[in-house]
């Protein structure tokens, strides 16, 4: 993938930063990406992609977490997104939404509501039958990528099941409204979305209505943990060459920052939580392209280790630089902010604990 890696740095450049400042990425840089299935790599080749497996889809979306986590989650949404019709759509919805997905447009993925966050089952949005047409009324908030995309797959209830759903964002009856200054990934077109009445065509649905949420849920979630597992690897790596880099060249005390042991100690846990975080990602990665049935489990041991290693890696960086890197759009300034929302999303560190923790109880049985 060398020439796809280099594509992405040059169209990345040194441009990061000024993106992370202005909360937006530039349109045709989106568009080039998607438009060479680089944002969903995953898709098999018939339709448009590269059909990469998830050991070289994480290395490929780790390399773009280290040099823009905002491209990053605009990639890990698209991913999701194809993922979904991939694994839930007929052979119909699958050639015609993945040829769109590798074809320049781009998708946003909606389960979170107000009302349910960490609890999908509380999940309110209505996807109803009405004749030839479905029509989805409800509310989804924080959709990464929204902002730019042109499908939204939304996740609702439908009678006694559920549904999803790829609405077209121009429909009418689709409001979306971004999300001000977030956090962290700020570029990412963050943006909640509502569904007045948005009548559809019937086939709309993909594979059908009156299926499990918890499992329609899981197919998207397990991609999305997978993708921001791998991103927080790129984050880690991001960290490690700045914090490297500064503490080599800066001098204090008449000696490189280096040289002075407790600023080595931050540029070992760094390696560390760097190597920790690559290794919990290729074993889960080798899970899922071996089909073994800890791929669940250790795709959310994966995003739990590497977003908590992140988090603790930036914050170390930022350290090592010190005001070099306090400023806004600074790339370990930005790892520190993007790092701490990789805990949040995709199921918080909580409900990683807690997935895990059943796990266990359930191995011991
Ligand atoms: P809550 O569920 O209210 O939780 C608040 C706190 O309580 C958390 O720390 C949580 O871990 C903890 N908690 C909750 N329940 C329990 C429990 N049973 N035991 C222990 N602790 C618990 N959603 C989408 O649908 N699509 C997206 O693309 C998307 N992108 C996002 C991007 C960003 C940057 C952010 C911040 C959010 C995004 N979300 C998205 C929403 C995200 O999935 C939710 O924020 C997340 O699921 C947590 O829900 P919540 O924010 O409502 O927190």
């Amino acid at each position: 993938l060398a020439d796809e890696r280099a594509l992405v740095a040059a169209l990345v450049g040194d441009q990061a930063d000024s993106w992370d400042v202005a909360g937006l990425l530039p349109g045709e840089v989106l568009r080039e990406l998607g438009d060479r299935g680089l944002l969903c790599p995953q898709v098999p080749t018939e339709h448009g992609g590269l059909g990469l497996d998830s050991l070289a889809c994480g290395e490929f979306t780790a390399h773009a977490g280290s040099l823009c986590s905002s491209l990053r989650s605009v990639m890990t949404s698209q991913g999701m997104a194809a993922w979904t019709i991939q694994r839930l759509g007929d052979a119909d919805q699958r050639s015609t939404y993945l040829a769109r997905l590798t074809g320049g447009e781009l998708a946003a993925v909606g389960f979170s509501e107000p009302e349910a966050g960490s609890d999908l089952s509380a999940i309110g949005t209505e996807i109803r039958q009405d004749g030839d047409s479905v029509v989805v009324s409800g509310q989804k908030v924080w959709m990464t990528a929204a902002h730019y995309a042109d499908l939204l797959v939304v996740f609702g209830r439908h009678g006694d099941g559920a549904a999803a759903v790829v609405v077209p964002a121009s429909a009418p009856g689709v409001h979306v409204e971004r999300i001000a200054e977030p956090l962290g990934c700020r570029a990412a077109g963050h943006a909640n979305v509502r569904f007045d009445s948005v009548r559809l065509p019937r086939n709309s649905v993909l594979g059908g209505t009156g299926q499990s949420l918890a499992l329609l849920v899981t197919t998207a979630l397990a991609y999305g943990r997978m993708s921001v597992a791998w991103g927080c690897v790129g984050i880690l790596r991001a960290c490690l060459a700045a914090a490297s880099g500064h503490a080599a060249s800066r001098r204090q005390f008449g000696k490189p920052l280096a040289e002075h042991q407790l600023v080595a100690r931050h540029l070992a846990e760094l390696l560390v939580a760097e190597q920790v975080a690559t290794r919990a990602c290729e074993h889960a990665s080798r899970c899922w392209d071996s089909g073994s049935p800890d791929a669940v489990v250790s795709t959310v041991l994966a995003k739990h280790v590497s977003s908590g290693q992140a988090v603790a890696g930036a914050a170390s960086a930022v350290q090592v630089l010190a005001s070099a890197g306090a400023r806004d759009g600074h790339v370990v300034a930005r790892a520190y902010r993007d790092a701490k929302l990789m805990e949040v999303i995709e199921g918080s560190s909580e409900i990683c604990q807690l997935i895990l923790a059943q796990h266990a109880l359930t191995a011991a049985r």
